[in-house]
């Protein structure tokens, strides 16, 4: 996906490397931003940004595009009593479940929702039991087909028995090494510690350092995931060599201040997700013991970063946890350091040398926006609704608020067909069986 140059002009830049307020206009050439500045130079191709805001396009830092036709499928039985219920009862059922059509509809769809929210990237956590080898492909063309850039990994499990956890270490190797221009990466993934017997997590970690890569994995986001361990989880990663360099630690909630640093001091990366804590009743991260490597992600919950952050924020104030807002602009702007680690380019900023990536905002009517004030406006005014134009790599992806690249009509009846199915298969397969690995 390259371009000639595309000029963004007359925008106010929303600076989030560092926070700063900035009238200028943006110029990308082949993709990577080029001169940021008044008086540049007008190639053929100009998106008038005059009075609207500009955010450097926005990463979310853990997602399963695999849950996107999961909203509003039927609860079969009693409600959820506790988060292993709630896999047993909802999302093992639901990646069980899922197939080539219907996958592809998922990340059709979630990634038009991704855009409308100002998301250029995303940094996926894929299971589909049923649909091992191809399913990372399959997630690949999709999102390339919408315009977003993405990081990709096969949740490797013995859950499913030996043969399925086979499966998903190969189904990582047809899209490792690859030249992608930066719009692909892959990572080694694994579900969770207590869903992986110490052989497999070992053959992760290994595959992981051999490619090069990090691993992606689920670690501590339920209280019991260390009993049914049976040892401290990232004491446990390290122990079998799966704690490798650039790994992303989704969750984090029961580690210790211990464990936390731990994983810092291996150069890993920890994700938080607080609606899908809540929603989940896991309980609450120590997130003032949380390194500065980390990201902001949504576990599946759409790809609202506006709307994380803010509940991120509410949580937060509730807990006591003492954060100023600027904090969870540094969480917002380290997904895009993490991703554009994997990805081998600069993400996130609006400065020469990055990423042509950005979305263009309506202005929402207040008092001037400051880099002092940019963090709370984040929390308390900033929404994805204002978000109207979208740009990846140069390319215009979405034009007032609709996917350039796709017909989002037609994904939406795709989308319908998919689900009925998808809730079908899940009605006629009964609760999966909660096993400790
Ligand atoms: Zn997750």
């Amino acid at each position: 996906m390259r371009t000639d140059s595309l000029l963004i002009r007359g925008g106010t830049l929303l600076h989030l490397d560092t926070p700063r307020v900035e009238r200028a206009d943006v110029l990308i050439t082949d993709g990577i931003i080029t001169a940021v500045g008044t008086d540049l130079p007008v190639p053929a191709k100009v998106i008038d940004a005059d009075g609207a805001w500009v955010l450097p396009g926005l990463t979310v830092g853990h997602h399963h595009l695999y849950s996107a036709l999961a909203t509003g499928m039927p609860f079969l039985e009693a409600p959820a009593t506790d988060f292993s219920d709630m896999l047993a009862k909802v999302w093992w059922r639901l990646d069980e479940a899922l197939d080539e059509p219907s996958l592809r509809a998922s990340a059709l769809a979630g990634g038009i929702g991704a855009l409308r929210a100002g998301v250029t990237t995303v940094v996926d956590h894929h299971a589909s039991p049923n649909f091992i080898g191809g399913s990372l492909e399959t997630l690949d063309g999709a999102l390339d087909e919408v315009g977003l850039r993405r990081v990709l990994c096969y949740e490797v499990t013995d859950r499913g028995g030996p043969a399925r956890a086979a499966a998903g270490l190969a189904a990582h190797e047809g899209l490792l090494g690859r030249a992608t221009d930066g719009f692909s990466a892959v990572m080694i993934g694994a579900h969770a510690n207590f869903t992986l017997e110490d052989h497999t997590l070992a053959r992760v970690g290994a595959m992981a350092r051999e490619a090069g890569v990090g691993v992606h994995i689920h670690v501590g986001e339920a209280v019991g995931d260390r009993a049914l361990t049976g040892e401290p989880l990232v004491a446990r990663m390290r122990r079998l060599g799966a704690l490798v360099p650039g790994s992303v630690l989704a969750h984090g909630v029961h580690l210790s201040p211990d464990e936390l640093a731990m994983v810092a001091d291996a150069g890993a990366w920890l994700t938080h997700q607080p609606r899908s804590n809540m929603n989940n009743a896991v309980g609450y991260a120590k997130l003032a013991a949380f390194p500065q490597r980390t990201a902001l992600g949504t576990d599946g919950i759409g790809a609202d970063l506006f709307s994380e952050l803010q509940a991120g924020w509410f949580r937060a104030s509730e807990g006591g946890v003492g954060w100023f807002p600027s904090r969870w602009l540094e969480l917002l702007h380290q997904s895009s350091v993490m991703a554009g680690d994997k990805l081998g380019l600069q993400l996130g900023a609006l400065r020469p040398g990055a990423a042509g990536d950005l979305s263009i905002l309506d202005p929402i009517p207040g008092p001037p926006l400051t880099g002092d004030n940019l963090a709370a406006a984040f929390i308390f005014r900033l929404t994805a609704a204002a978000v109207r134009h979208v740009v990846t790599g140069g390319v215009q992806v979405l034009a007032d608020r609709m996917p350039t690249r796709v017909d989002a009509g037609e994904v939406d009846a795709l989308a319908q067909r998919q689900a009925a199915a998808l809730w079908g298969r899940m009605s006629d397969r009964p609760a999966q069986d909660l096993t400790r690995r």
